[in-house]
């Protein structure tokens, strides 16, 4: 007796086989079936007219903290997520020492990833110490989503070094005392070693977060570490992954594999055709670790995920060159010097020099539109873009920018149109989905919540495949969003739909997908605020065999499972 049958339904299985029509026999949250299936059922769902695929698996999130008050884990619920990785970036809850742990890693997250401090403080138990009790924590509360998580560099670093760990290469001891903490940390079901020196991460202080402070030897010893585990992997997130790479990072990432003898994945992939030289430059450093036997693997978004922008709170714009001296005042003095016109001129060259890098892109400030406005001297401009409303104000974007923002205390929401949403841009990008060293991921699901939202690339790039650019077929994008990704990190019979894999599934239609527009909500803990976006065309998503999404809608289950490295993940070598 079967718990289901899937009846007819058009079987898209992950491999990137075409689509073939079937069934889809489910017993004790397995696939037993795929074909025609006749048996008898508990219970049958007619999938006709509808493509039922593999459940999506988000290698890239930090859902860490949310999974405890949502464990839902929505958006990405909806989106047909039914296995994601946390704890990416170095940035993890545990473990923890003492209170003063997690009181840091509570406020760097606010910072660092853009998570609402009341929302960390109301919705998050902090009733754990080690990483194990963390992820007991994490199934004990329940998740819908199968979701596991790595090891974060600085909560490691923190927990043995203190506030020494900002400002200070750890000694020999302290480096031990990391690696054992995170021995301990895997073999209670952490999937791997996670660390970050991107130039963009700082604490709640201001300070670069610990992980940056750590010598390559440190962070070669934890990955030696890894090594000795089995179903672990590695990611990273370094200058070069915003820049282009230096030849140290090229260095450092390649031992990082090798010695840690797992594929290592960064993000995030930016393909511009206006900086051409950033993405062959990152091609080609991944290109040249691997000859040397590393796996790395780089993540990329496969649309368009809109930033908002913001001259008051903390956003990327703050990284252009020299405008923290700025910004880093508090709220009158910052007010006072943007009063003045020859500093507005002078941010506005600063933006424009070279070492702007990857933050140029941000400066094209004729075409940012005006979101939320508070004022009511700004009443009536939300939508407009900034060229319009300076042409007709006579005065250059950038001044109006300023302009507006002061008349609302500097919380004018600001949204760049995209500039990169070019013919040659989106044939560069069709072009590295298919390289060996590229995978489909970066969404950030779960992080900065109210700048971006990337949970809907699943359905949003189906939407592009079947109805819009077209760049791609439908059941390659599904192999991009299942298989490849489950295949990276060894998630043990997930990611295809075949006979023995979990009943990871979701059932859409294939006129219907895709994801609303991006609207701005407050129902995080506290009533902090959130962008969010519901998928569309999704009938069903089923997570270990029960049912999580009806109609868009979610279910009261919490099926999915914390997955932990050995028991529900196989090692991938490097080559
Ligand atoms: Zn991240």
């Amino acid at each position: 007796m079967l718990d289901m049958i899937i009846k007819g339904g058009s079987i898209v299985d992950g491999t990137g086989a075409a689509p073939v029509a079937g069934d889809v026999g489910i017993r004790d949250g397995r696939i037993v079936a795929v074909g025609q299936v006749d048996e008898p059922t508990a219970e049958t769902v007619d999938a006709d007219g509808l493509v039922v695929c593999p459940g999506f698996v988000d290698p890239h999130t930090h859902y860490d903290a949310q999974i405890f008050w949502d464990p839902r884990t929505t958006p990405s619920n909806l989106f047909g997520v039914t296995s994601m990785i946390g704890g990416n970036c170095g940035f993890t809850l545990a473990p923890l020492g003492d209170e003063s742990d997690g009181e840091y890693l509570k406020k760097m997250m606010v910072k660092v990833e853009g998570m609402a401090l009341e929302a960390l403080e109301l919705g998050v138990p902090w009733n754990w110490r080690s990483f194990g009790e963390y992820l007991d924590r994490v199934a004990e509360n329940g998740t819908a989503i199968n979701v596991g998580f790595l090891v974060g560099h600085c909560a490691l670093r923190r927990l043995v070094m203190k506030d020494d760990s900002v400002g200070h290469v750890a000694t020999a001891e302290q480096v031990a005392q990391m690696r054992r903490l995170l021995r301990e940390s895997i073999e209670a079901g952490g999937l791997g070693f996670s660390t970050g020196r991107s130039f963009t991460h700082n604490d709640w202080d201001g300070n670069p977060v610990p992980s940056r402070w750590a010598a390559s030897d440190e962070v070669l010893e934890l990955c030696r570490e890894t090594s000795a585990h089995p179903g672990t992997t590695l990611e990273w997130v370094a200058d070069g992954c915003l820049n282009g790479f230096e030849d140290d990072e090229v260095e450092l990432m390649t031992k990082m594999s090798v010695e840690g003898g797992r594929p290592l994945n960064w993000n995030v992939l930016t393909i511009d055709s206006a900086r051409p030289e950033a993405y062959r430059n990152q091609i080609a450093a991944c290109e040249k670790a691997n000859s040397e036997g590393a796996k790395i693997v780089a993540l990329t978004m496969p649309i368009l995920v809109g930033m908002n922008m913001s001259l008051g709170t903390f956003c990327a714009l703050h990284q252009l060159p020299e405008w923290k001296t700025i910004f880093s005042l508090d709220y009158p003095e910052r007010m006072a010097k943007l009063r003045d016109p020859e500093v507005v001129t002078w941010l506005e060259n600063q933006a424009a020099l070279p070492e702007a890098g990857v933050f140029s892109r941000l400066t094209g400030w004729d075409n940012y539109q005006v979101g939320d406005t508070y004022s009511a001297a700004n009443e009536g401009l939300k939508g407009r873009t900034l060229g319009d409303i300076a042409r007709e104000r006579g005065k250059r974007a950038f001044h109006t920018m300023v302009e507006i923002a002061l008349e609302d205390d500097l919380a004018t929401v600001w949204w760049p149109l995209p500039t990169d949403d070019d013919a040659e841009s989106w044939r560069l990008r069709a072009q590295a989905w298919e390289h060996e060293a590229v995978m489909i991921g970066g969404s950030d699901a779960g992080a900065h919540l109210d700048r971006m939202a990337g949970a809907p690339y699943t359905t949003a790039w189906l939407a592009d495949c079947l109805h819009g650019r077209q760049l791609t077929s439908m059941p390659n994008a599904i192999r991009h969003l299942t298989d490849v990704p489950a295949r990276l990190f060894g998630l043990r019979d997930r990611g295809r739909v075949a006979e023995g894999f979990f009943a990871d599934l979701v059932l859409f239609d294939a006129d219907e997908v895709g994801a609303t527009d991006v609207e701005l909500v407050f129902d995080l803990p506290g009533d902090s605020k959130r962008l969010y976006s519901e998928a569309t065309g999704i009938k069903r998503v089923m997570v270990n065999g029960v049912t999580t999404v009806v109609d868009g809608q979610p279910t009261d289950a919490l099926p999915g499972k914390v997955l932990r490295s050995g028991a529900d993940t196989d090692t991938v070598p490097v080559p």
